[in-house]
C-alpha cells in the first residue's frame, strides 16, 4: 500500500483540482487492496461451459450463475467501505450518505448483498427505495468498488484464459461492461492498446486503432487530442459515435493513471470538444 499511497500522492501534488476525489479513493483503495479475496470454491464446476461461452464472446459473469462467495465477499467489502467513510473527513454529502447506509445496512443485513446483485446485472439498484434518500449513483460507485476487489480471483483466472484465447472486444471479458481508458503498452510485437473496464477494472488486449465503443477503424474518423501539460495522456476520440477514450502512453504509473478518477480532467476537456461519455462512468463530472 505503501508505494500506492506515495504514487496517489505524487499524482495529487501535480494536480491539486483531484485532491478531494483521491481522498475518496485512498479509503476505499485501502480496504479493497487490503482485503484478501477468498478463492471462489466451486467455481470450477462449471469452469468447462464457462470457457466455450468466453469462446463466443459471452462474459464470464454472463455465462453461468454468479458465485455467491463472490457477493458475499463484495458485500462485506462494501460494508467495510461505509463503515470507514462515515469515519473519514469527506465532504458532509458522502459522510452523511455513508451513514445512512450504515444505518439501513444494520436493519436490512440482507441488502449489501442484493445490491451487489443489482449493480452485477443491471448496474443500477432496482429498488432503491430501500436506500431511501441516499444517492443510487454513490451506492452503484461503492459497490464496483467492492466488486473489483471480491472479483479479483476470477479476474486472475480470466487473465490466463486470456493467454490462450484472444478476447478483443470492446467489452470486458469478465463483467461485460465498457472500457473506461486505454493503455498503450510496448510488447515484443510494438506497441498495443490495453482497454480497462470502466466497472471491475479488467485490462484486456484490444487493437491498436479502432473505436471499441461503435469498432469504426477508419483512420480519418479517428482522431487524437493531445494535451500540453499531460504528455502521458492523451483522449482518442470518434468522428462516428462521437465518443472518447482517455489513454495513458507512458509507463510505471498504470496503478494511478489508468484508475479513472484521476483523469477527470480530460473527462472535462472531452465534453468540451462536443464528445460524450459511454459506459458507466464512476465519477459525475
Ligand atoms: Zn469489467
Ligand atoms: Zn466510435
Amino acid at each position: 500500500m505503501g508505494t500506492l499511497d506515495a504514487a496517489i500522492k505524487d499524482w495529487v501534488n501535480e494536480r491539486p483540482y483531484l485532491k478531494e476525489i483521491a481522498q475518496l479513493h485512498e479509503i476505499i483503495t485501502t480496504i479493497v487492496e487490503g482485503d484478501v479475496a477468498p478463492e471462489v470454491a466451486g467455481a470450477d464446476a462449471n469452469w468447462g461451459r464457462t470457457v466455450d461461452e468466453f469462446k463466443k464472446g459471452i462474459p464470464v459473469l454472463r455465462a453461468n450463475e454468479i458465485n455467491e462467495a463472490i457477493i458475499e465477499n463484495a458485500a462485506n467489502l462494501l460494508i467495510e467501505i461505509i463503515d470507514a467513510l462515515t469515519a473519514a473527513s469527506l465532504p458532509d454529502k458522502i459522510i452523511s450518505y455513508s451513514q445512512q447506509a450504515q444505518a439501513i445496512f444494520h436493519k436490512r443485513t440482507d441488502l449489501p448483498g442484493q445490491l451487489i446483485e443489482d449493480v452485477l446485472e443491471n448496474n443500477s439498484i432496482q429498488n432503491n427505495a430501500d436506500l431511501e434518500e441516499i444517492d443510487e449513483g454513490f451506492i452503484v460507485f461503492l459497490a464496483w468498488s467492492a466488486l473489483s476487489g471480491a472479483l479479483k480471483p476470477l479476474k486472475q483466472q480470466v487473465a490466463e484464459l486470456l493467454n490462450d484465447h484472444q478476447w478483443r472486444k470492446g467489452y470486458c471479458p469478465v463483467c461485460g461492461q465498457l472500457p473506461a481508458m486505454g493503455h498503450l503498452v510496448r510488447t515484443e510485437k510494438g506497441r498495443e492498446r490495453d482497454l480497462v473496464c470502466g466497472c471491475c477494472q479488467m485490462k484486456w488486449r484490444y487493437r491498436r486503432i479502432g473505436c471499441p465503443y461503435c469498432d469504426n477503424s477508419k483512420q480519418e474518423q479517428l482522431k487524437i487530442i493531445g494535451l500540453d501539460d499531460e504528455p502521458d495522456l492523451r483522449i482518442d476520440t470518434c468522428e462516428k459515435c462521437k465518443c472518447y477514450l482517455k489513454t495513458y502512453t507512458g509507463e510505471g504509473k498504470e496503478q494511478v493513471a489508468l484508475a479513472d478518477w484521476s483523469t477527470l480532467h480530460l473527462d472535462l476537456i472531452a465534453k468540451k470538444h462536443g464528445f460524450k461519455r459511454v459506459g458507466y462512468q464512476r465519477y459525475e463530472v
